[in-house]
């Protein structure tokens, strides 16, 4: 943990034990001279301890993780027992504004870290929080889902044969646990790098907000922060009555034809080998294709597309199979 400091300083303005603050970045206006703002919500208890620093729709499109963190405030979840909780609801607030994963020019956000002052405005917001916010951080939780219309099962994102991020994992305790390697420019890389651990939650997909992913972040987070000893004793704690399934190995399935989409298997479902996980059809009733599962495992993301494109990523799924590095372990949501 880092040196305890009893007065925070973000932005210039300063935080005491005991404060709740909202503190608005103005990185930059829109074209209308609309000022846009990036709310920090900052708890403080009069009892030290780590800083918690709770994130959302890095990608603007991501709204699960917005309703997540907006729960996690109104419920008050965000009131330490000890210690400083940094909540920001909305990220990429341009992206949000266009219901879009990227920043107006195209630039996706988590693949602009740590970011560069005088580069891309998603570039600037990296920088800004890189090194404004992030200092602050003993632990980061990140909410995301699966991009377009992949869904993703319930699952946190470990750099693989980091023993402490697992042990977390294990103490957040969703459906799933997912091994999948830093990539570059990330958020997660460069926590990585400044030996911040971080929690990265993925579930559901892009513009939608559902109930149950929502839980499972909410109550991951509450597991969480009781681990800490942060957690107000006035909330509950439950464990699931499974606890988190690590998946070491996984690979994408790609379309092997293009047009109409059918699923036939739901997500979080353990299919055997040789199941068929969807069919792929004309749409004139004369070529029905079926998409076989290569091997047992868990399903973990369903793409819930109607149409498909040959080579579209549509099922991620746990393997044993050591051929499964490579390009098929490419996250290729987060
Ligand atoms: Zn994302």
């Amino acid at each position: 943990m880092k040196e305890f400091v009893k007065t925070l300083e973000i932005l210039g303005e300063k935080i005491e034990l005991g404060e709740s603050r909202t503190i608005d970045f103005n990185i930059a206006k829109l074209y209308t001279s609309t000022s846009i703002e990036i709310p920090i919500i900052i708890e403080r208890s009069i009892h030290p301890g780590p800083t918690v620093l709770i994130t959302a729709a890095i990608h603007g499109d991501e709204i699960n993780g917005v309703e997540i963190v907006r729960q996690l405030i109104s419920r008050k979840i965000n009131k330490p027992k000890r210690g400083t909780i940094i909540s920001i609801p909305i990220l990429n607030v341009f992206g949000f504004l266009n219901t879009d994963r990227a920043f107006p020019d195209g630039r996706d956000l988590n693949r602009s870290f740590p970011g560069n002052r005088r580069g891309s405005l998603a570039s600037r917001v990296a920088y800004f929080f890189t090194n404004e916010i992030l200092p602050h951080a003993d632990y980061c939780v990140d909410f995301h889902t699966g991009g377009a219309s992949r869904f993703n099962a319930p699952q946190v994102r470990i750099n693989p044969g980091d023993e402490n991020l697992l042990k977390l994992a294990k103490i957040f305790n969703v459906p799933f646990s997912v091994y999948s390697k830093n990539l570059k420019k990330t958020y997660r890389s460069t926590c990585g790098k400044k030996g911040i651990p971080i929690i990265l939650f993925e579930g559901g997909k892009s513009l939608e907000s559902n109930t149950q992913i929502v839980n499972y972040g909410v109550r991951g987070t509450k597991r969480f922060l009781y681990y800490l000893n942060m957690l107000d004793s006035k909330f509950n704690v439950t464990n699931p009555s499974r606890d988190t399934v690590v998946i070491e190995k996984s690979r994408w399935i790609r379309a092997q034809k293009s047009g109409l989409f059918h699923l036939k298997i739901k997500c979080n479902e353990l299919v055997k080998k040789g199941a068929t996980l969807a069919t792929i059809t004309d749409p004139y009733g004369k070529m029905k294709f079926n998409v076989i599962a290569p091997n047992k495992g868990y399903v973990i993301n369903v793409n819930q597309a109607p149409i498909v494109h040959q080579g579209d990523a549509i099922f991620h799924m746990s393997t044993k199979d050591d051929q499964a590095q490579g390009e098929e372990m490419e996250n290729i949501d987060e």
